[in-house]
């Protein structure tokens, strides 16, 4: 049968909007023929079985999770979150809280009821590269400011802000931020520095996203209160998710802000809601504590992932710089200047592992010396392998 979708190359009568002439999406599925140390993918063996949650939510709550729900949420689930966050110190009421299809689809709301194109967004350099495709998509600029140890420079911050108002120029709108086990640097910022942050926000005029999904996992260390904890005027966006603390493919997240934000942002969440079957699920999985015990279980197991990784980088790779979190999926591996990890990351898929170059996760002027690495997803002794293999592609890098 023919085929109704035949495409001639850059078929003429297609009239693209400018924004999408130059796009292509990249996979999110992992790669199975090659040790993955690239994706934020969840631990196999840690995947929850829902099927009795699934039974329950099929049976006995079928009318509700088989038909439409309110763009909003389940009223029973936005009240669990309510209660989630509560003990991370964000203090809020079912109106501030939306649920969404995972953390991203969270940013890209906020960015619909934000951003116009041209509108700057601060983000610290290196983030998470998944939220540059977002926000270039809805043709966001960038500041990028740099990070040390405690998180984004505040200070740089606020100089080129104070700078950019002395000289009349427009002011970013948005500041999106991953203070926890940051992706891709695990550094997590520090209190000050979240103070600080926002109150730079309420002084300039600019709404703060934390993007958090790592917190709960956390290996060792005090937790820091998350920004929203702190936010007494409305300035911060708290995005939340399932992905880490359960399984991705669940594709629950949600946003909690105040109500004037929340109520924009539903009225541009054009998916008919979010799965009311999945929302029943997750919310039986937090309300029976099942995912209190299974976020136990993923920190028992990754702890051994990052000191399997760790120590391994410290034997294959004893020139690079690693930065030890103490939580969260990733290390970023900070490689001699004469490296290039584009290469690098080239000639280990040639050894049979996948990594990820840092260069894909600046927003402007990439370092072309880094590398994320991501230990969730394998077992310790893959891990094992891959960073083996990872310092055998770097010793041929350097004999040439
Ligand atoms: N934000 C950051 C910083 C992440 O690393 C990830 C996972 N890669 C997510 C969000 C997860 O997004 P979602 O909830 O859409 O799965």
């Amino acid at each position: 049968m023919a085929n109704h979708n035949i495409e001639t190359p850059n078929n003429p009568s297609y009239r693209f909007a400018a924004r999408a002439l130059n796009s292509s999406h990249a996979s999110h599925a992992a790669a199975n023929d090659l040790v993955e140390l690239s994706g934020g993918y969840a631990f196999p063996r840690c995947l929850p079985d829902i099927s009795m949650e699934a039974g329950k939510a099929a049976a006995a709550h079928r009318t509700e999770t088989m038909q439409y729900s309110d763009v909003l949420g389940l009223e029973e689930l936005r009240d669990q979150i309510v209660d989630y966050v509560a003990a991370d110190g964000i203090v809020c009421a079912r109106d501030n809280v939306m649920v969404v299809n995972g953390a991203k689809h969270g940013l890209d709301l906020a960015c619909r009821v934000f951003i116009e194109p041209g509108d700057a967004v601060i983000v610290t350099a290196p983030t998470y590269m998944t939220a540059l495709s977002i926000l270039r998509t809805h043709e966001a600029d960038f500041w990028a400011i740099p990070q040390d140890e405690q998180g984004m420079q505040a200070d740089v911050l606020e100089q080129r802000l104070a700078a950019a108002q002395s000289a009349g120029d427009k002011l970013p709108k948005l500041l999106f931020d991953v203070p926890d086990f940051h992706n891709p640097t695990g550094i997590t910022t520090s209190l000050e520095r979240r103070h600080e942050l926002i109150r730079l926000a309420r002084r300039f005029g600019f709404v703060i996203i934390e993007d958090d999904p790592y917190r709960r996992i956390r290996f060792e260390g005090e937790a820091v209160p998350p920004m929203k904890s702190l936010d007494e005027s409305g300035v911060v966006i708290a995005l939340g998710t399932a992905s880490k603390i359960l399984a991705p493919g669940m594709r629950i997240g949600w946003v909690i802000a105040s109500a004037s934000i929340i109520e924009r942002m539903a009225a541009h969440k054009a998916d008919g809601g979010t799965s009311p079957f999945n929302q029943r699920i997750f919310l039986e999985l937090l309300a029976g504590n099942q995912v209190a015990h299974h976020i136990a279980a993923i920190i028992r197991q990754l702890r051994i992932h990052r000191d399997m990784m760790v120590d391994e980088l410290r034997r294959h790779l004893p020139e690079a710089s690693v930065h030890v979190p103490q939580g969260g999926y990733f290390l970023w591996v900070e490689l001699p200047d004469d490296i290039d990890a584009d290469m690098l990351a080239g000639l280990a898929i040639k050894k049979g592992v996948k990594t990820y170059s840092g260069r894909l996760s600046y927003p402007l002027e990439p370092s072309r010396n880094a590398l994320r690495l991501c230990y969730s997803y394998e077992e310790p002794e893959r891990i094992r392998q891959g960073v083996e293999a990872l310092g055998e592609a770097f010793a041929s890098l350097r004999t040439g």
